[in-house]
């Protein structure tokens, strides 16, 4: 990442980043016409979508995924990341298809930095260090990059070295999945988080052939079973599960081609201490917004000066600065805990099994709600 004077791009009306669940929504809403020259700006297609395995099974129904109206042979039967990345392809077909082939164009790239000038004036950095003045921004980068164990509090007494580092034997939820099946297989895990995510990550390890040695999150289990999806899973797991925290982790034997992980646990309200032994532990221990590449490093101050707005019905959640320069789908602020009381109008109007702060049908209903206002106000 740059901050050096950076190479000037042509003005442009609006830039949207990412091209996940939400920015294809909010393309697919508004009217080109609204939009003017739009530039879409993302690293990846589809974020973690891009990297998982197409069989893998979301964790909730098919119901729950689908446009209203849709028809279904067993409603509460999971959809594949396969079936769910094939709508994406067609939203984004829709929505890409619509503008005219001039008004529209693509980088690929992270946006780093959103300095505002003035109202509708703004200039955008880009990872590969391009600058593009714009009159608006639409932030739709997803939830942020995934908390690694160092920043969920947890000490290395020493790290890997050389060929030791692509064992991934400390590791994140999505870094996982990405190893694929093969990763998981015969080995004794440890997994950090007491969210869906980390309900996601045992599924995997049973489906993969891996053993869950451990399950450890410092705050309970409450969040890891929306709408009693992962009852399986919690039956499965009900031996491993602990409330308590990693302390300090150890690479065992030499660092660079030696194998296991000695972690220093702390259990329950009499803090127990003890050592256990894995092959590999996987934080799925939520989002890290105060990363390099996260929401409020994106738009610095300006993410201070950003106000929250309900609006549709059922209500999308956004935010917004004072005069509509820049508008930020609502799993961008879900890591927040300042936003997290904003959910509750959006809930109100959704079934049960859709109550995720960062899940599909709040990011839905969030980008229809930023298109909706982006029109209003253009
Ligand atoms: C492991 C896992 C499992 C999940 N399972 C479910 C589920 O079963 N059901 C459910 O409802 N929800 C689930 N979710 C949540 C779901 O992924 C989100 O609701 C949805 O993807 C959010 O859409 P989005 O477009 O806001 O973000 P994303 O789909 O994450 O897309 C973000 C986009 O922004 C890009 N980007 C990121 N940072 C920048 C930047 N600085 N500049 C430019 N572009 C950027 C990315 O490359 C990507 O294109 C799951 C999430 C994870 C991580």
């Amino acid at each position: 990442m740059s901050n050096g004077p950076g190479i000037v791009l042509p003005v442009c009306k609006t830039v949207i980043a990412g091209s996940g669940v939400a920015a294809m929504r909010f393309a697919s809403r508004i009217r080109p016409s609204a939009a003017g020259s739009t530039v879409i700006a993302s690293e990846r297609d589809w974020g973690w979508f891009s990297s998982f395995p197409r069989e893998w099974r979301l964790g909730q129904s098919r119901r729950a995924l689908s446009p209203p109206g849709a028809e279904f042979w067993d409603p509460r039967g999971k959809r594949t990341a396969e079936e769910q990345v094939r709508q994406m392809i067609s939203e984004a077909t829709e929505a890409v298809m619509k503008f005219p082939s001039d008004q529209l164009g693509y980088i690929q790239a992270s946006v780093t930095s959103v300095n505002k000038l003035g109202p509708k004036n703004c200039v955008v950095r880009y990872s590969n260090n391009y600058l593009q003045p714009c009159e608006r921004v639409v932030i739709c980068s997803g939830v942020g990059p995934e908390k690694d164990l160092t920043a969920s509090g947890v000490k290395f007494l020493n790290s890997p070295t050389g060929p030791r580092v692509l064992l991934y034997e400390a590791t994140t939820a999505l870094k996982a999945m990405e190893q694929g099946s093969k990763w998981f297989a015969g080995k004794r895990l440890a997994i950090y988080g007491g969210g869906a995510t980390a309900a996601w990550m045992g599924e995997a390890a049973f489906l993969w052939g891996g053993e869950v040695g451990a399950w450890l999150s410092p705050n309970g289990f409450a969040g890891a079973n929306p709408g009693g999806r992962n009852n399986d899973i919690m039956d499965w797991t009900e031996h491993v599960r602990h409330e308590g925290k990693i302390n300090m982790i150890t690479f065992e034997g030499d660092t660079a081609y030696g194998r296991g992980l000695l972690a220093n646990v702390q259990l329950g309200r009499a803090k127990t201490k003890a050592d256990w032994n894995f092959d590999a532990i996987i934080a799925a221990t939520g989002a890290d917004p105060l990363a390099p590449t996260g929401i409020q490093s994106v738009l610095g101050l300006g993410y201070q000066s950003l106000k929250p707005i309900h609006l549709g019905n059922p209500a999308g959640l956004i935010a917004v600065d004072d005069d509509g320069t820049i508008i930020v789908t609502s799993p961008a602020l879900a890591a927040d805990p300042t936003w997290s009381g904003d959910f509750g109008p959006v809930f109100a109007n959704l079934e049960t099994e859709n109550q995720i702060a960062a899940g599909i049908r709040v990011t839905e209903l969030s980008a229809e709600a930023a298109a909706n206002y982006f029109e209003s106000t253009r």
